[in-house]
């Protein structure tokens, strides 16, 4: 028997976590729209795709209204970098508010599930370590990440009101920091310039002294957690992100431990409102969606600097 493809829209699809969950998708043999203002994304990380029957690619900005048939929403639209969202924040929190307010009215009006890429920053300067989902955070409202982090919290309550007044099928995925190939080399974060650094023989940078931490996941297992959380009927929020937890000091020295050139440490002023630690509790999707990261970072690490070295040509 015959049975129609799924037809998935994946805002962000040219993107870093976008363009990789496009590969899974079609490789599922499911039918991807890919939408995207190409802001931060590229065509490079989904030109393979160009011309394949299951792929179609809609040049939108998401905080235009667009009507469209599909039958699941992946809404993932937002740049992630601060550098990035810093950049103009004004049009961040009108891509996280208005996109997800135009991406909602998308779901009401054909009935799709619509799965809501939001963030670890929603917990902000965490004061409860690990973050559950049921911390409520600790934001600063007027900060220069809160265009971001209180963008994805009015978009998490909009979610809820679209389901609570509409019976809109949601899931919202709480992402914390992930890595990987075809992130950008530009863009500003930890793991991004200390790899570029480090293949062209540059010091390494760290903002104030080192000791704030981090927990970044593998690209791969944030994709299989976000698949099996769609498919879930779970709403979360859920955390989806890797509890292995380290400090920014001990990346650095990592990074240089393994640099094929020698490289030092440089450390620069602290950045403002830069959360102090975070590491997800990942209880929830391990008991629900039986999920956890498999790649250690040395390993997810390698992956990316072939990945980086390939791209700078070294
Ligand atoms: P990214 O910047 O690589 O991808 C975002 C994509 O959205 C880009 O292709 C960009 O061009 C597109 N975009 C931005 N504004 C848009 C708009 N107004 N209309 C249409 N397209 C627009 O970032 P990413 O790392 O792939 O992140 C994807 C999503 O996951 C984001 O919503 C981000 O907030 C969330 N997230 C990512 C991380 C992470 O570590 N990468 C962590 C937490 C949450
Ligand atoms: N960071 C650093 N050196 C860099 C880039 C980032 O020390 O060159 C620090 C940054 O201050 C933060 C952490 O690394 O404490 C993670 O930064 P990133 O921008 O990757 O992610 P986010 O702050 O959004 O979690």
């Amino acid at each position: 028997m015959l049975t129609t493809p799924v037809k998935n829209l994946v805002t962000g699809g040219a993107g870093f976590l976008g363009s990789h969950l496009v590969d899974r998708l079609i490789k599922y043999g499911e039918e991807v729209i890919c939408l995207d203002n190409f802001f931060t994304g590229s065509e490079e990380n989904i030109e393979h795709w160009i011309g394949h029957p299951s792929f179609e690619l809609i040049h939108h900005d998401v905080t235009e209204p667009i009507q469209l048939d599909v039958d699941r929403i992946w809404h993932l639209a937002c740049p992630a970098s601060p550098i990035h969202y810093q950049f103009n924040p004004i049009k961040t929190a009108k891509t996280s508010f208005l996109g997800t307010y135009n991406m909602l009215g998308l779901a009401r009006r054909v009935g799709s599930r619509i799965l809501f890429a939001s963030t670890s920053e929603v917990y902000g300067n965490p004061e409860k370590h690990p973050q559950p989902e049921d911390y409520n955070g600790n934001v600063n409202p007027i900060g220069i990440r809160s265009c971001y982090n209180e963008g994805k919290r009015v978009a998490e309550s909009l979610c809820y009101d679209y389901m609570r007044m509409h019976g809109i099928d949601i899931r919202i995925a709480r992402i914390f920091n992930t890595y990987g190939p075809r992130m950008l080399l530009n863009d500003g974060r930890l793991i991004s310039n200390l790899l570029v650094q480090s293949i062209h023989g540059k010091d390494l940078t760290i903002y104030g002294n080192g000791n704030q931490t981090r927990s970044f996941c593998f690209v791969d297992d944030l994709i299989d957690g976000l698949i099996l959380f769609m498919n879930s009927p779970n709403i979360g929020p859920m955390n989806l992100g890797n509890p292995e937890e380290l400090s920014i000091l001990q990346i650095t020295n990592l990074i240089r431990d393994t640099s094929i050139k020698k490289v030092n440490l440089k450390f620069l002023k602290e950045l403002k409102d830069d959360p102090l630690k975070r590491k997800p509790s990942i209880y929830l999707a391990q008991k629900e969606l039986n999920w956890e990261p498999k790649i250690m970072f040395k390993e997810g690490l390698s992956i990316t600097r072939d990945y980086f070295t390939k791209k700078l040509k070294f």
